[in-house]
């Protein structure tokens, strides 16, 4: 069966412009004006979705994501299922999801089969890996090129944090990501910065989240991504930098790049939105923004806004980890660093920069595909397949209603946890429908749509390995 997506605008590999796009099964097969097909095709062969005044962009793609992930005694809230109906109800038809780091005496194989049954019974839309590293076993390192070969290439590190791994392993395991054509993502710190920084703090101090950002102050997530980028150097190993916070990370990025390293650089919109003011609310409130890194004074919104339409930011993820307010994060009333710090954000990604970034004119409508779909598409392997709207690719379509004023709210979005950060932000646009592969999973009067398990993993390869 055929389906026309008609009417909109369309944000198409080869411009923007008004158009119907054309599905045949799972495949786009054509973008352009086919009113003869509409006026002959009977309705058995012909589904039209109707698209009029919309903007049709390609689904977006979630490269940073946690599902079910332990933290701090806690489980974060969302599962496969409640976490990719909350991606498709905000336009995201691929998640990367970041799966935890295994004990020395686990096997790498076997967490990555676990989280496999997990999600291919659940998700409803597709979805691959990124493995956390933290200590290592030789027999780890042995898994890692057959892990790459049998399509899960990503693996990310910590600079800094208690999983911190050390300056040598790190090495190894570019090392060994470089030759089998593995890709290796980064998250800045310093360990012995951070236990400084948390060490200073009275356990008065712990107890008053308006000291929340002295635990990560902006210099150790820098120090951090600048050593990644001289490591990086030593082996000539590419390196994707995760949720870069402030203008003093992103100016690492920058100089990396003019020393020669190559970095994909991620940030996140609770960096280009939320400030530190946050934690001057009261204690229940401030609760709401614990993550890590922390939020930073709003000086850093505009040059993060700037790198992002620029270039020297690549990919917009949500980093989505929630937890409750009620039940999680209150827990541990008089110690911040025992809260499961994370937010959710898998489900307003594509709204919120959609009307923080087009609507009020900080990213063009192209740039905006690119750092929320295209961008990672191209990161994750999955070009041209995913991240754009041409004849032969996926038909994985997000379908924006402009039109719309409403407010972001938590009683109406599929997110499980029991609030959302961005309650009462007004908005521009809504998500009409949303298409993973040729089927609706998502409409905005019926909701999900899609079963269980209709998404699908998505094995990558980089045609690289030796
Ligand atoms: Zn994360």
């Amino acid at each position: 069966m055929k389906k026309l997506v008609r009417g909109g605008t369309v944000v198409a590999a080869s411009g923007i412009f008004m158009a119907d796009v054309l599905i045949e099964g799972d495949k786009i097969a054509g973008i352009g004006h086919f009113d003869d097909l509409g006026d002959s095709a009977s309705e058995k062969e012909l589904e039209i979705i109707d698209a009029q005044d919309c903007i049709i962009v390609p689904g977006g793609i979630d490269a940073h994501t946690h599902i079910d992930f332990p933290l701090k005694g806690f489980r974060s809230n969302d599962d496969y299922w409640s976490g990719t109906c909350s991606a498709v109800a905000g336009g995201t038809t691929t998640i990367a999801v970041f799966l935890p780091a295994p004990r020395t005496d686990e096997s790498l194989a076997e967490n990555i089969r676990g989280a496999r049954i997990a999600g291919d019974e659940n998700v409803v839309s597709d979805y691959c890996f990124q493995q956390t590293l933290s200590s290592l076993s030789p027999s780890m390192l042995g898994e890692i090129p057959r892990l790459v070969a049998a399509g899960y290439p990503g693996f990310k590190v910590f600079l800094g944090s208690d999983i911190a791994m050390n300056d040598r392993d790190i090495l190894r395991v570019m090392e060994i990501l470089r030759k089998c054509g593995g890709q290796l993502l980064v998250n800045g710190g310093n360990l012995g910065m951070e236990q400084f920084a948390t060490g200073a703090l009275t356990s008065a101090e712990r107890a008053d989240l308006s000291n929340y950002g002295r635990n990560r102050p902006e210099v150790i997530e820098a120090e951090g991504l600048s050593r990644a980028a001289y490591l990086a150097r030593l082996t000539g190993m590419p390196i994707y930098a995760v949720h870069i916070s402030s203008a003093q990370a992103l100016g690492e990025i920058k100089k990396a790049r003019a020393a020669g390293c190559s970095v994909v650089a991620e940030t996140c919109p609770q960096y280009l939105l939320l400030s530190d003011e946050k934690y001057k609310l009261n204690y229940q409130e401030a609760l709401k923004y614990t993550l890590n890194p922390p939020l930073r004074d709003r000086s850093n919104f505009e040059p993060l806004w700037s790198g992002l339409a620029e270039g020297s930011l690549d990919i917009v993820s949500s980093d989505h980890c929630p937890f409750n307010l009620h039940g999680q994060k209150d827990q541990s009333p008089s110690d911040f660093l025992k809260v499961p710090n994370g937010l959710p954000g898998i489900e307003p990604r594509l709204l919120l920069l959609y009307s923080e970034g087009v609507c009020a004119h900080r990213l063009s409508l192209r740039r905006f595909v690119e750092v929320v779909s295209t961008n990672p598409a191209k990161y994750l392997g999955l070009y041209p397949r995913k991240g754009t709207i041409v004849a032969g690719s996926d038909a994985d379509i997000a379908i924006i209603d402009p039109r719309p004023d409403v407010i972001f709210s938590k009683r109406s979005m599929f997110e499980r946890n029991d609030y959302t950060p961005y309650e009462s932000m007004p908005r521009h646009g809504t998500i009409r429908a949303t298409l993973v592969r040729g089927e609706v999973v998502f409409d905005a009067e019926r909701g999900i749509i899609a079963q269980k398990g209709f998404g699908r993993y998505l094995p990558r390869f980089f045609g690289n390995s030796t």
